[in-house]
């Protein structure tokens, strides 16, 4: 069992599967319908935005319609907000674009891969609130450049701000938690041995008993939803 106190500093690193339970698909889950003839890989990457920006808007403003505007934080959401009141040093790392953890009430937020609700400009990274409407390409009022989503696409570097937060946190951490990722997306998939590596302590929340691919064992695997898992972790 693990055991926390309030002076452990704590890195919990959250996946797609925590806001599963609020109804956000995985990405290939969300390759339905209209968009089944295509690959996330041929959507989400600059490549693709650059050839066909309508497409690529398209199909982030039907993800935001159809899932992100719905979606209520869960009882998993929820738990980590109190672990942040809880504990004295507490950072989460998301690689969810949904803007869950800040709806939830949580603060210490490196959104690792971007929130889909911004968009930011092609020319100078101008950020901007989600503002397209219908058919439109929007363009920056400050550079007139193209507005893209303000995410990180396959193939491009995570922020470098957001880089340098989320190596710290994790070489300092006492206690670091994957809960709801697959494991695969680096440089965030690493996190668990760096942790590992220096002397933390980590726990694996996760509906699939294969997961880490990891060499390592985490110290705890903690099966089933996160929904139901991490409201019942006891604080000391
Ligand atoms: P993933 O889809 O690769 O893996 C999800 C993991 O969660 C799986 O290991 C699965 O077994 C587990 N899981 C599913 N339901 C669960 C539950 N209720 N409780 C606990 N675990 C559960 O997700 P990933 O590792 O985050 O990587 C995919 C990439 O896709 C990320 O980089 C992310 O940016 C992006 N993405 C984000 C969202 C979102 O913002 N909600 C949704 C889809 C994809």
């Amino acid at each position: 069992m693990l055991t926390l106190k309030q002076t452990d500093r704590i890195v919990v690193l959250t996946g797609a599967g925590i806001s599963a339970e609020s109804g956000i698909p995985t990405f290939r889950d969300a390759m339905e319908g209209l968009w089944s003839e295509f690959e996330p890989e041929e959507l989400a990457t600059l490549s693709a935005f650059k050839k066909n920006p309508k497409l690529v808007l398209d199909w982030y403003e039907w993800r935001i319609k159809a899932f992100v505007d719905k979606a209520i934080p869960n009882p998993a959401h929820m738990a980590l907000v109190k672990w942040e009141e809880y504990f004295d040093h507490f950072t989460l790392i998301t690689q969810n674009v949904d803007g869950l953890h800040i709806k939830a009430g949580n603060k210490n937020v490196i959104e690792f891969h971007g929130n889909i609700k911004r968009m930011k400009c092609l020319g100078h990274n101008h950020k901007f609130a989600w503002i397209r409407d219908g058919e439109e390409i929007p363009l920056c009022s400050v550079c007139n450049s193209m507005l893209r989503p303000d995410v990180v696409f396959f193939n491009e570097l995570i922020d470098s701000e957001n880089l340098q937060a989320a190596n710290k946190a994790v070489r300092n951490c006492d206690v670091f938690f994957a809960v709801g990722t697959s494991g695969v997306v680096y440089p965030a998939a690493g996190y668990i041995e760096v942790a590992q590596k220096l002397g933390a302590r980590t726990c694996v929340v996760n509906t699939d008993p294969h997961y880490p691919s990891s060499k390592r064992d985490p110290t705890v695997f903690l099966r089933g939803k996160a929904g139901e898992v991490l409201p019942n972790i006891p604080l000391e």
